[in-house]
């Protein structure tokens, strides 16, 4: 059996850890604290945490070090807690985090201290942060709460310019429900509402954070994928379609579900908006030729 040590699992965690004693003095910090908060071992090993230090505050700014400390109450009743706060990092900006604290006990049972874990929630904060501007500027689509036709566009704009000015590639998958019209014959057109939101949900959920997705028409979405090659494409374009393939909602007893054709491209230096959109919807219609449920990218643009 390998023998790993506790504290090199400790450092290998992507959660920040630190351990501190009854007096609040730090004894323990991992690594990736080091990487969350910007400060080393050697500054805050002996030190006690609210000194100078992270000076946890909430989002109304109360500084939670002098009132309200979690590790101090977990410390005083034994409980575990859970909060979402935001730490001093060493270059002076604030850093959104998820808290856990837990008292560690000796053998009998006595509280020696306390462990906190933390989190880095910046990128998720960063994501609602964007949807709230995109609300706020009218670029969210209102039944699906992903970005409109107008939103695509402007981010297509935008990938367009860094590909111009930093030669960052990106890939547009076109994507379109099949028979969809059928379907709403069939089920009505409240019910073809609820697949357009589940197949959103399909699609966004499937993407990295910097990707973008919008709403262009009905029943049609794209999806941008900045940074990404032609096999990235590729792959994230038939992970799309095989979600959608497997996700169903309930109507009574049965099951309903939906395909999409997909058309997929790279961006070529120089083009526009329309452009690139026209190639990723040709691409998108010969998959529906060659028989709907499938992806076409540039090479088998034939
Ligand atoms: P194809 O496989 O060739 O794409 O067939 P299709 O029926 O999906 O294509 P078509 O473009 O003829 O029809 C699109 C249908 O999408 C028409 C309309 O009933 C439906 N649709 C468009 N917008 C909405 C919407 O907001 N809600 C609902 N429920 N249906 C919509
Ligand atoms: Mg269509
Ligand atoms: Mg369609």
């Amino acid at each position: 059996m390998i023998q790993i040590s506790a504290e090199k699992l400790l450092d290998s965690m992507f959660d920040g850890v630190y351990f501190v004693d009854l007096n609040r003095r730090i004894t323990y910090w991992n690594n990736a604290a080091e990487r969350i908060t910007g400060y080393n071992r050697s500054e805050t090993i002996g030190k006690c945490c609210s000194d100078n230090l992270l000076r946890h505050i909430d989002t109304n700014g109360r500084a939670l070090c002098l009132e309200g400390c979690p590790l101090m109450s977990t410390m005083q009743d034994g409980k575990t807690r859970e909060s979402s706060v935001y730490l001093h990092h060493a270059f002076g900006h604030r850093v959104p985090v998820s808290v856990r604290t837990s008292p560690v006990r000796d053998d009998n049972g006595q509280i020696l201290g306390a462990v906190e874990i933390f989190s880095d929630n910046s990128s998720s904060l960063q994501i609602l942060h964007e949807y709230e501007q995109l609300k706020q500027d009218a670029y969210l689509d209102q039944l699906t709460a992903v970005g409109n036709r107008r939103y695509g566009e402007m981010t297509l704009s935008t990938r367009i310019y860094d590909l111009q000015t930093h030669d960052i590639p990106f890939g547009v998958l076109f994507i379109d429900i099949d028979h969809f019209k059928n379907f709403n014959d069939q089920y009505g057109h409240k019910t073809g509402d609820d697949v357009l939101v589940m197949v959103a949900k399909s699609i966004s959920f499937s993407l990295r954070k910097m990707d973008s997705v919008a709403r262009w028409g009905g029943e049609e979405f794209i999806v941008i994928l900045p940074g990404a090659s032609q096999v990235i494409v590729k792959s994230v374009s038939e992970r799309i379609r095989i979600l959608i393939e497997n996700s169903f909602i309930m109507a009574g007893e049965d099951k309903l579900n939906v395909t999409v054709s997909i058309g997929a491209t790279m961006s070529i230096q120089g083009e526009t908006v329309e452009t690139i959109i026209d190639r990723a919807d040709r691409h998108m219609y010969l998959s529906k030729n060659r028989g709907r449920n499938r992806v076409t990218e540039d090479e088998d643009n034939e």
